[in-house]
């Protein structure tokens, strides 16, 4: 709850149409893509300038109150997960495209300009916005900041943080700074770097200058067919090691072919174990030569099938089949966890092979379809939360998981961040030095500590309560207390 005189500031600064205090329309914000995690928030803003969000965050600032930033809500860890005490800023107002510089191939955009409205808009000049995650089309800007986002293509082009050149952000205390510079490698500290990937804990970005690509002039898009997923990452490490990057290398396994193929009939042969989407791009010039390379890696490892996209609608296809996967899961499963673990390629067959007997022993479903040319595994962990015990352990299992790939020498997150769903894991991955270290590089941009509290860091009271799926408390269902 927050107090009447802040709700009543908060309508004087952005108007009644800029705030939503109504109950049933707060709960449209209770949670980000990570669905099992909710908590109605006090009061959701959404500013329409810079000006707006800087009047925001000091009237918070001046009532102690916290504030967490959001915008388009598709995150899958819980990062924009509201306070029930707290002002939910929602940036989706602000998509506003500020400038184009086609000739030193720079866009400043506001943070909820959707990653895909960012090509869409340089279009016409030949030019790109390279990261592209799966949610693109409704993913903000600001989002991909906040998180470091990644996506299909980022193998070879890599993620976010390679294709921002300046944020400028509004402080905790409503203090506006820009980080980094609109010229590549800036003299001084990066703390643009610092600022990609925090989650909304230091600060509010308002504005982005991006970097833009020349769209290549040639692509070729192949999905090869396998037996087993093992077989599929040994073709990835062939095609790495000879030195070939392609654009992209994405895997999809037989449950997952199945939903995708269900949901969307791209044309993946069903049955089979794994399926490889390889795209190459860049000059026309040798595109034909490297395709044919990948084409006899991929049969040397064991492609039973290899099938090229023959025209721009088939490779739309494919990439539509691949995208929807997650959306796809709906057909196998009424729930499921995406896990996000990154591993080294090397150990891909291996890691999925512990996984199958995590699965088999957990009597659940995995379906994989990830990112195989960076190592950035998505598990997608199915389940059936109405059977009891089900949630737990499809939960148990995507945990399992995680540290599945810390064992194995990678990460808990490869692209998703940490939120609130892994901040409990972060210790396996850092010494206590290491998060008071961290700690001390959020205290010096939020020293009140407002701006998004309670996550990515592990807290007593985040790691005391069991995250994941809503269960009702005992005394919920006696019918003793009520959820509000
Ligand atoms: C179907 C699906 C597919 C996905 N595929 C991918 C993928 O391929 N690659 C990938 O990396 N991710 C993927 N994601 C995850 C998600 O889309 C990304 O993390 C995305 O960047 C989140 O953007 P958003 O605008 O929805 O941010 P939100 O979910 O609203 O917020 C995410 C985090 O950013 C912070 N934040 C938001 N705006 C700002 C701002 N202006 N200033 C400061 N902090 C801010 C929030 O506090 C929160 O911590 C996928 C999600 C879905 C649902």
């Amino acid at each position: 709850m927050i107090s009447q005189q802040l709700h009543q500031a908060l309508v004087d600064c952005l108007g009644p149409e800029g705030v939503v205090s109504e109950r049933t329309q707060l709960r449209t914000y209770e949670m980000d893509a990570l669905t099992g995690h909710r908590q109605v928030p006090g009061v959701v803003v959404l500013p329409e300038s810079k000006e707006q969000v800087c009047a925001v965050v000091r009237l918070c600032r001046d009532a102690g109150v916290p504030i967490v930033p959001r915008g388009a809500g598709t995150g899958l860890s819980g990062g924009a997960m509201p306070r029930e005490d707290g002002v939910l800023i929602v940036l989706s107002r602000m998509r506003r495209i500020l400038a184009i510089d086609p000739e030193n191939q720079r866009a400043v955009v506001e943070p909820g300009v959707t990653n895909s409205a960012i090509s869409q808009a340089v279009a016409a000049h030949g030019l790109y916005y390279a990261p592209d995650p799966s949610s693109q089309m409704v993913c903000s800007i600001g989002g991909n900041v906040a998180e470091n986002s990644g996506g299909a293509h980022c193998l070879k082009y890599g993620f976010t943080t390679h294709h921002v050149l300046a944020v400028e952000i509004v402080l905790s205390d409503g203090e506006v700074v820009t980080l980094g510079d609109s010229v590549l490698d800036p003299p001084g500290y990066d703390l643009r770097g610092v600022f990609i990937g925090s989650e909304g804990t230091l600060g509010i970005a308002t504005s982005i200058t991006v970097r833009l690509l020349r769209v290549p002039e040639a692509v070729r898009t192949m999905v090869a067919d396998f037996d087993t997923p093992a077989r599929a990452g040994d073709a990835v490490t062939a095609i790495i090691e000879a030195g070939i990057i392609p654009a992209a290398v994405e895997m999809l396994d037989s449950l997952a072919i199945e939903a995708c193929e269900d949901a969307t009939g791209a044309g993946y042969t069903r049955g089979i174990g794994a399926a490889l989407v390889v795209e190459l791009d860049g000059p026309e010039a040798g595109i034909d030569e490297s395709l044919a390379a990948v084409e006899t890696l991929c049969r040397n490892s064991g492609a039973s099938k290899i099938r090229l996209a023959e025209s721009d609608h088939e490779r739309a296809l494919i990439w539509k089949g691949r995208k929807a996967a997650f959306a796809a899961m709906g057909r196998l499963a009424p729930n499921y966890f995406v896990q996000d673990g990154v591993i080294p390629r090397t150990q891909l067959g291996r890691v999925l092979e512990r996984m199958a007997e995590l699965a088999s022993q957990a009597e659940l479903r995995v379906a994989n379809v990830f990112h195989a040319g960076d190592g950035n595994l998505h598990p997608l962990v199915l389940y059936n939360g109405s059977n009891p015990g089900e949630s737990e352990r499809a939960e148990k299992l995507a945990a399992d998981i995680a540290e599945l790939c810390v064992e194995y020498g990678g990460s808990i997150t490869g692209e998703h961040g940490v939120g609130v769903d892994k901040a409990c894991s972060m210790p396996k991955m850092f010494s206590a030095d290491d998060l008071a270290t961290m700690l001390e590089v959020r205290q010096a941009f939020d020293p009140a500590g407002l701006c998004n509290p309670d996550k990515v860091f592990p807290t007593p009271r985040l790691c005391g309560e069991i995250p994941g799926p809503y269960r009702p408390h005992p005394l919920e269902e006696a019918g003793l207390i009520e959820r509000m």
